[in-house]
């Protein structure tokens, strides 16, 4: 069986590479399939073509308890395209992104909400030596391989049918978790036997070998949770208020910071923290000196500056490190978190903390910071915002906690009773501020956020943390929570959504544009929302990478 496709790659071999152009659009591939070339390649050193591979629902023959609600979707969609990525790996003209450890909602593999249909999209170089039509290697490439592909990855397979369930299940589950913490009035949750180290730095995957210690929840801490799937689960559940982790240095305490700072996204199985999740506004602050900050006020932590600048309404081209975290907490509270993650080893230390021997030493006239323990209590009783907080080197956090977790050799235990007592005795330390005095909503001008360079609009990840947009690149390292480099460019993407959108108009606040975003970014719709954009690999980012990303746009501007 031949496909119309087949029949004019052969007609083309030899022709001049552009003429690839000609083939853009809807292909009947054999076995049913459809091929669609979305965009063509310039030249063979451009990036590569884009290409959809559509199963009809009929044929990718999936049980309807698989993909009948957006997070089985979600899930299904996850499973299909790391089985694709896998057999698509010894070809290298195929670009697949199944991502990383977290189970996204990504451009590259949907599956259709009326009839269980997959559409895969990848990245295709067409082969051109010496910028000729190479139509034999290209007829190999997407009438022989993707059919093979669609044959092998994106249909429905007997001896993947305990895979596909597992998957689904563990990724529902978790979803299920992430959705029962507010009524359990818990912030997070940590699974007994959850493996949190990773491999390394750089590799997201579990961490390997012996001497690894699965979590084991302390019994004050201990909730159980039913599954829809896995039925009831025990972990620790982190409530709502001031949790302070403390512990000695290398008894584990960033690597459980991180695992909840992951907990918002769902994991794949084997990954180790499938039960490990976190409110999905969940955000984590650290210091990031030379960002940059736009009409942010920021007094509630730093007022009184050498040169008078007006911190209410605070910009600078080049924050400090605790002008830079204080600014990132106060823009995260506007964007709608309701849950702050903060490690020692990233955060400012004089945001931080102020003993009673420096309050004696200099005189708060004399300090413009005031430290985030003397807000951090009303940020939850008057906010609703909670925190969670790793902090080994200083006691002064004790005081304001409501539960203290200490890390012993990775195993956690409530040590709030002994922290209450030693809180008890007095420091003569002072309090410099009694309340966290809100946040000022501020309107973003939306001709300020202008991705187009020369003509059109370019928007991509440089790496996982930097984002071309437009004419600037910005540099998303202190944007701790995106997964990975196509994550990066659904964060561009979204932002020039909220633009072409009408979503920022210059009256809205970013909080507003942002509720309107979050509509347009539920479930795989947000999928078709970003790719109305550019068609391009990307994965779903939440409003608060998107607000991290708009505050962090060195052209940024705002109304107030
Ligand atoms: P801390 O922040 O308390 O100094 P880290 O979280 O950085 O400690 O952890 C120190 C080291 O211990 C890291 O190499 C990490 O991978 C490893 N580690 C963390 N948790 C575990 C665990 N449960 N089992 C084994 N190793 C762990
Ligand atoms: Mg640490």
């Amino acid at each position: 069986e031949r496909s119309g496709l087949d029949r004019e790659l052969e007609r083309l071999d030899g022709a001049p590479y552009g003429r690839y152009k000609g083939l853009v659009g809807a292909w009947e591939l054999p076995g049913g399939a459809t091929l669609e070339l979305v965009r063509s390649q310039a030249d063979p050193f451009a990036p590569p073509a884009r290409v959809a591979v559509h199963v009809p629902g009929r044929q990718a023959g999936f049980p309807r308890e698989l993909w009948d609600s957006p997070v089985r979707r979600r899930a299904l969609a996850g499973y299909l395209v790391r089985r694709a990525a896998r057999e698509a790996a010894g070809e290298s003209a195929y670009q697949v992104d199944a991502g990383g450890q977290e189970v996204l909602d990504r451009g590259s593999c949907t599956i259709g909400a009326a009839d269980g249909s997959v559409t895969l999209r990848l990245g295709v170089a067409l082969p051109g030596p010496r910028r000729r039509i190479d139509g034999r290697d290209a007829r190999r490439l997407l009438c022989q391989g993707l059919p093979r592909l669609a044959e092998r990855a994106l249909r429905h397979a007997a001896p993947d049918e305990a895979a596909v369930r597992e998957f689904v299940a563990t990724v529902e589950d978790s979803d299920a978790l992430r959705a029962a913490l507010p009524g359990l009035g818990l912030v997070a949750f940590v699974a007994d036997g959850a493996l949190l180290p990773r491999r390394s730095g750089a590799d997201d995957r579990p961490a390997r070998g012996s001497g690894l210690v699965p979590f084991l929840a302390p019994d004050e801490l201990r909730v159980t949770v039913r599954l829809p799937h896995a039925g009831p689960v025990t972990g620790m559940g982190i409530p709502e208020g001031v949790t302070l982790i403390v512990g000695g240095g290398f008894h584990g305490k960033s690597t459980l910071l991180r695992g909840l700072e992951s907990g918002i996204w769902d994991h794949a199985p084997g990954d180790g923290r499938e039960r490990v999740v976190a409110r999905h506004d969940t955000v984590k602050i650290r210091a990031e000196d030379g960002r940059r900050v736009e009409r942010v006020d920021v007094h509630a932590f730093v007022d009184h500056l050498p040169g008078g600048a007006d911190t209410t309404d605070f910009s600078t081209p080049n924050a400090s490190g605790s002008t830079s975290q204080a600014a990132s907490l106060c823009e995260a509270v506007e964007a709608g978190a309701r849950v702050l993650l903060i490690d020692e080893d990233t955060a400012a230390t004089n945001l931080m903390i102020r003993d009673a021997r420096m309050q004696a030493l200099v005189a708060k006239e004399r300090e413009p910071l005031t430290p985030l323990v003397d807000s951090v209590r009303s940020l939850h009783r008057d906010h609703g915002v909670s925190t969670v907080l790793v902090m080994g080197g200083s006691g002064d956090y004790l005081e304001v906690a409501d539960r203290v977790v200490m890390l012993d050799a990775y195993r956690p235990y409530d040590v709030t009773g002994r922290a209450r007592e030693i809180a008890a005795r007095p420091t003569g330390r002072r309090a410099e501020a009694d309340s966290f005095p809100g946040v000022v909503p501020r309107r973003p001008d939306p001709s300020s956020l202008d991705a187009t360079a020369r003509g059109r609009s370019r928007i991509r990840a440089r790496g996982t943390d930097h984002l071309v947009f437009g004419e600037h690149e910005l540099d998303l390292r202190g944007v701790e929570q995106l997964a990975d480099a196509p994550h990066v460019t659904g964060v561009g993407l979204a932002m020039e959504l909220l633009v072409r959108r009408g979503h920022l108009d210059g009256r809205r606040s970013l909080a507003q544009a942002l509720d309107l975003l979050d509509l347009d970014l539920d479930g795989q719709d947000g999928v078709a929302a970003l790719r109305s954009v550019h068609d391009d690999d990307f994965a779903v980012p939440r409003r608060y990478e998107v607000a991290a990303a708009v505050n962090r746009l060195r052209t940024l501007r705002v109304f107030r």
